[in-house]
């Protein structure tokens, strides 16, 4: 009895104890775990403007304690400025838009493969780098658009059709100079070949309205205002001039849908050669790729998300479904200069 009875206050002065310092530890534990988090930082070059990304890395941040900070640039600028920085860079990750851009930085030798099944497994094989050293991060569709005054959908096939003697002065294009043009005509040489694209470029010129564009919103208020009635363009921009304007007399065409299908390009991003975060990177990009961000990243620019788990947003949804050429975008940088000297030969500025 005496024992029993001096036995037991001892066991709850143990099981206090035990409770006090595991309480304690974990909330140690969890201390140390926020301060490991605080600290780290990824930094980001960024040709995506700023409103698009922001307010992904502050959920980001606000997920992960992951600091991130970001500058943005043009890719011309940005990769110059990688090449020249090297191993007293900054820059965790390089972000941009257009395949052509991402292929020109992993040509210039300043990103690192990366071996993620996150990555692998969240965006299609055509929209990302077949050396894993650039991913996908969303998908824009270019394609033509045409004024619904003027022109009947049933008029339009192919981009190749633009070139048909019943468009002669009803065709609107942006400057050959910028860099979504290049990799249209990049990827359709690669599908149809030099010579056959040659033609394809010289009828659209001998088609031509009035100058090249320098941008696609210019094209396609050129299309509006009756200068001239079919255009190309991305989807996005297309999106955004509907948006302000709803009366606007103008609609997409998904071309070439008994062929290669809609030409699609990416926005999307590496980690640098010489990153000092290269697994906070990763972590950030796999994230970036996944169906939690994927919608967000997507619809901030009405774009197509490349995670095939995510629908993209209300108003892409309504332009409906299509077939898109599924040609590796890295097809748009390889023959980038082939393009560029093309383009030029045809008269196409
Ligand atoms: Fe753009």
């Amino acid at each position: 009895m005496i024992e029993s009875k001096t036995i037991k206050p001892i066991i709850q002065v143990f099981f206090v104890f035990w409770v006090v310092s595991c309480f304690v530890a974990c909330s140690k534990k969890e201390a140390e775990e926020k301060a490991t988090q605080s600290e780290e930082i990824i930094t980001v070059y960024s040709e995506r403007k700023e409103h698009l990304i922001k307010p992904l890395f502050d959920l980001y941040t606000e997920k992960t304690g992951v600091k991130i900070q970001y500058i943005t640039d043009s890719a011309g600028p940005l990769i110059a400025r990688l090449s020249s920085e090297k191993e007293a860079t900054k820059a965790d990750i390089f972000m941009t838009v257009d395949a052509g851009n991402l292929w020109l930085a992993s040509d210039r030798g300043v990103l690192q493969a990366i071996d993620s099944d996150a990555l692998t497994n969240n965006i299609p094989a055509s929209l990302r780098a077949p050396n894993n050293e650039w991913f996908g991060l969303s998908k824009r569709a270019r394609t033509i658009i045409y004024s619904t005054e003027r022109v009947k959908p049933e008029e339009l096939s192919s981009y190749e059709a633009l070139g048909d003697e019943k468009w002669k002065g009803r065709l609107c294009l942006r400057t050959a100079k910028k860099i979504y043009n290049q990799s249209l005509v990049a990827t359709m040489i690669n599908t149809l070949g030099e010579s056959e694209t040659a033609d394809v470029i010289k009828s659209w010129v001998a088609n031509l309205a009035t100058d090249p564009f320098s941008n696609d919103t210019l094209t396609m208020e050129a299309v509006a205002a009756g200068q001239c009635d079919v255009a190309v363009v991305n989807t996005y921009y297309f999106g955004r001039l509907v948006k302000e304007k709803p009366d606007t007399p103008l609609a997409l065409y998904w071309p070439n849908q008994d062929g290669r299908g809609v030409h699609i390009n990416i926005s999307g991003a590496g980690i640098t050669r010489h990153a000092k975060n290269p697994s906070g990177a990763q972590k950030l990009l796999e994230w970036l790729s996944s169906e939690e961000a994927q919608f967000t990243f997507a619809d901030l620019n009405m774009e197509y998300p490349v995670n095939e788990n995510v629908k993209p947003g209300e108003i892409v949804s309504s332009w409906g479904e299509f077939k898109s050429d599924d040609v590796n975008v890295e097809s748009a940088g390889r023959m980038q200069a082939q393009a560029i000297r093309l383009m030029d030969r045809a008269g196409y500025n």
